[in-house]
């Protein structure tokens, strides 16, 4: 008796939650009746690939996935996730490390707002958010200009700007934040409105860095546009792995004193180290510029190439140069780790932890390491409470990057490893914090070491302009 008076309990409750599914269903699509663009709902044959993006190990499946083209579906979708309580979150490039850009029930692809407007005169460009930064950097050299920004061609302009941005020319202009002068955004309540230093100034500081769909949706970006050189020179220093030591105190000792127009990456793979830079100016200017910092790193080879800014934007983003003017998805799956380190960098032994952790991977995981130097340069002489972007007091970002190429068993030993090797060598060797942009779902006091100090002013301005948590996500800014 107590079993049959269970079973009709459950049959009744699961009908009642199936019967709110379909409602729910039927309210979100007469919701969106008005939105022009093409929806995507589970039962067509393109979601599931319309859900992947670069990062293949993580799916979230969304109720709805809305392409538009037009800012006026922005607002509709925005207001209907308001409306019936839903989360939304916008895709610009689909590059989030943790797929965040499809964790909302409601997605907005934003990749076809994508004009890019040049105003030569004012140094001035309007660049849709949907854009991604191989076109961008490809339609600014046309026009004979540069911003900073990073170096994979894929990667959006919106998700990549409203964290942070750096690349090989960040010594010199900062962050790609740094160039923001007015940003369109869609608010919680389907509003559009035009962000600037002066108008909404307290959304103006927490979108740049802390704007990846915590304040609403970023339509367009104005930014300021730098002029490019005929010529900038692509600088490749290799080194034994057995002597990285020796690149590091060059690094240390010469780093932060170099030009600003150097800026340079040192990549670690699990057989090879290389200085991976960019100068802006003549070869011969260079390598009088290098000149003490190679005969104190003793490079085992060097090679110094005058090209475009734009060819050097190819080179260092390892494309064809038709791919990175038209970039596309290649997913794999992949996992990544951030730190910082502050003062004088990263200590010897840091340095070798890292090189044994790397070696001891097994293959099926290919990790590399990736060291921006931030120290003398543009983006570190900005103060940590003008931006939402805390890591200004920095000498290198780390990034630690591995690829699961493995099978289930093999990759979920690779990211144990890694997430266990993270911990242990943030709390032995590097700074508390961590960059945003790459985003780490097992990261602990996640908040604080992403925007450390401005995390109060930041839930300030969430409450104001997103009291529900419409664009609430597991890593979104807080409400409390
Ligand atoms: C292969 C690779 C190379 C990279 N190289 C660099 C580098 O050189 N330098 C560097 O600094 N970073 C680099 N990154 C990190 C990159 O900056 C971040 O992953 C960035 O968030 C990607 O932005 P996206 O628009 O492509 O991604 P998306 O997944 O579309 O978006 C990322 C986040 O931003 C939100 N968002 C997107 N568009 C908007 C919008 N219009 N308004 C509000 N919120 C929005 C999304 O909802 C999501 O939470 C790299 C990443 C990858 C995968």
């Amino acid at each position: 008796m107590v079993l049959i008076v269970y079973i009709l309990f459950y049959l009744i409750i699961g009908c009642k939650v199936s019967s709110a599914n379909k409602l729910r269903k039927r309210d979100l699509a007469s919701c969106l009746v008005n939105v022009q663009g093409k929806k995507v709902y589970p039962s067509d044959p393109e979601y599931n690939s319309d859900i992947i993006d670069a990062n293949s190990r993580i799916m979230f499946t969304p109720s709805v996935i809305i392409h538009t083209n037009i800012v006026a579906d922005v607002q509709f979708s925005v207001s209907c996730a308001s409306t019936l309580n839903m989360s939304i979150s916008v895709r610009s490039g689909g590059h989030s490390y943790e797929k965040y850009s499809t964790a909302g029930a409601i997605v907005v692809d934003i990749t076809n707002l994508n004009q890019i407007d040049i105003d030569s005169a004012a140094k001035t460009a309007v660049i849709g958010a949907g854009n991604r930064l191989g076109p961008i950097y490809y339609a600014l050299s046309q026009a004979g200009f540069l911003i900073p920004a990073g170096t994979c061609p894929g990667v959006g302009i919106a998700g990549h700007a409203l964290g942070g941005g750096y690349g090989q020319i960040g010594r010199k202009y900062g962050l790609a934040l740094d160039s923001i002068i007015s940003m369109d955004l869609v608010d919680a309540t389907g509003r559009l409105i035009t962000v600037t230093a002066d108008e909404y100034s307290d959304l103006f500081f927490a979108l740049r860095g802390a704007g990846a769909n915590n304040y609403g949706i970023v339509t367009s970006f104005t930014f300021q546009i730098y002029p490019t050189l005929p010529k900038v020179t692509s600088i490749s220093l290799k080194y034994d792995l057995n002597k990285i030591q020796t690149l590091f105190d060059a690094t240390k000792q010469l780093g932060p004193t170099l030009p600003d127009d150097i800026s340079f990456s040192i990549v670690i793979e699990k057989s090879s180290v290389e200085f991976q830079g960019v100068y802006l100016g003549s070869q011969s200017s260079a390598t009088q510029v290098m000149s003490q910092f190679i005969s104190l790193s003793q490079p085992t080879s060097n090679q110094f190439t005058e090209e475009s800014f734009f060819d050097s934007v190819v080179r260092w983003g390892f494309q064809q140069t038709s791919d990175t003017i038209n970039p596309y998805h290649s997913p794999s799956k992949f996992k990544a780790k951030s730190f910082y380190v502050k003062s004088s960098g990263l200590s010897a032994e840091g340095v070798q932890s890292l090189v044994n952790f790397m070696k001891g991977l097994p293959t099926a995981c290919p990790t590399y390491a990736i060291f921006d130097l931030y120290a003398g340069g543009a983006a570190a002489r900005v103060e940590e409470n003008a931006t939402a972007f805390v890591h200004r007091n920095v000498f290198h970002s780390i990034e630690l990057f591995t690829t699961l190429n493995g099978d289930n068993t093999m990759n979920t030993q690779c990211y144990n490893q890694l997430n266990s090797f993270g911990e242990i060598f943030q709390s032995n060797y590097t700074d508390y914090s961590c960059y945003q942009n790459y985003i780490d779902r097992d990261l602990t006091d996640w908040q604080h070491r992403y925007y450390g100090n401005n995390l109060p002013a930041l839930i300030a301005v969430k409450k104001i302009y997103d009291p529900n948590n419409v664009f609430g996500y597991d890593q979104g800014i807080p409400l409390v």
